[in-house]
């Protein structure tokens, strides 16, 4: 790879994360050589405002507790087995008391992928907003489970005849950013970064921001420190969380890329340790008093909040 580099610009957005509910999962799952121990999978999500443009857009939308927000092939397999909750204040309650926004005026939802865990229907909550996904989704998720009752995906989103929500494919143009070969300039000025990130699910991203004072900061779903778990089931196949290993572990070595050679401030999806430390101080300060001392209650114990 070429030596890559971040651009120069002085635009920012201003982030905000929001608490994006939470599901019990199994630590073998996620990192090879982890033990089956039970965890509770905390969910984020982000809140970018653009001040030059007021745009308002949401990265994700984390879990809900209510079973009509997902097709019932997900409902049954996953919210009540895996003890599925949603935050305790909605995400919509989250942005009106953190940044005196109403649910109308986000006008965008970018998915990072279309797992039930990060993406559902906003029409409800977010009645104003497109949402966007990345190239490979739709084809991947269609049909829906409206066409086909044992689809994982929400037909509500994906069938093409009966879908009801406004959504829509990133087009690009997809450019060079750092470590990422196809990016897109959401806002034009470089202050906020979409990145085709392979491997996971087609259509993957992640994002990267420019901040006010000049910290980039990196989402993404994936954890670079330990490598990515894959088990043999008794019937002689193999599952990963992850569609296409290889790839996903390719994607995971630009983001340490992005860290190691360019000092961008990576934050993860799931990622709770952080918070339990209280360690990171550039998402510690995304966060607001309550947000807080919720997570000082609920964490320790592994509990929703
Ligand atoms: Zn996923």
């Amino acid at each position: 790879m070429e030596n890559p580099a971040l651009p120069s610009t002085e635009a920012f957005v201003d982030l905000t994360l929001l608490n994006g509910g939470s599901m019990v999962g199994s630590k073998h799952l996620l990192h090879a050589g982890d033990s089956p121990a039970d965890f509770r999978l905390y969910n984020w999500a982000f809140l970018i405002q653009h001040p030059s443009s007021n745009r308002r857009v949401l990265w994700d939308v984390g879990m809900t507790s209510k079973e009509d927000d997902y097709p019932p092939v997900i409902t049954k397999k996953f919210i009540g087995p895996h003890h599925v909750a949603g935050p305790v204040e909605s995400l919509a309650e989250q942005i009106k008391r953190r940044r005196e926004i109403d649910a109308e005026e986000i006008d965008t939802v970018v998915m990072s992928h279309a797992h039930f865990d990060h993406c559902r229907p906003v029409k409800r909550e977010f009645k104003n907003a497109k949402v966007l996904f990345g190239p490979g989704t739709a084809e991947h998720c269609s049909p829906g489970h409206l066409e086909d009752p044992t689809s994982m995906w929400d037909g509500r989103i994906f069938d093409p005849r009966q879908g009801t929500e406004n959504w829509d494919t990133l087009t690009g143009p997809w450019v060079k950013f750092g470590a990422f070969d196809e990016a897109m300039d959401f806002f034009g000025d470089q202050s906020f970064w979409i990145m085709k990130s392979p491997g996971h699910m087609p259509g993957n991203l992640s994002a990267c921001v420019r901040l006010n004072g000049g910290e980039w900061s990196h989402s993404e779903l994936l954890d670079g420190t330990k490598e990515p778990a894959t088990l043999s089931l008794p019937d002689g196949t193999t599952f990963s969380l992850h569609a296409d290993l290889p790839t996903a572990k390719e994607t995971i070595s630009r983001i340490q890329t992005m860290e190691r050679d360019l000092k961008v401030h990576i934050s993860l999806a799931h990622d709770a340790d952080w918070m339990l430390e209280e360690k990171d101080e550039v998402l510690l300060q995304l966060l607001d008093e309550p947000f807080k001392s919720d997570m000082r209650r609920a964490l320790p114990h592994h509990l929703p909040f």
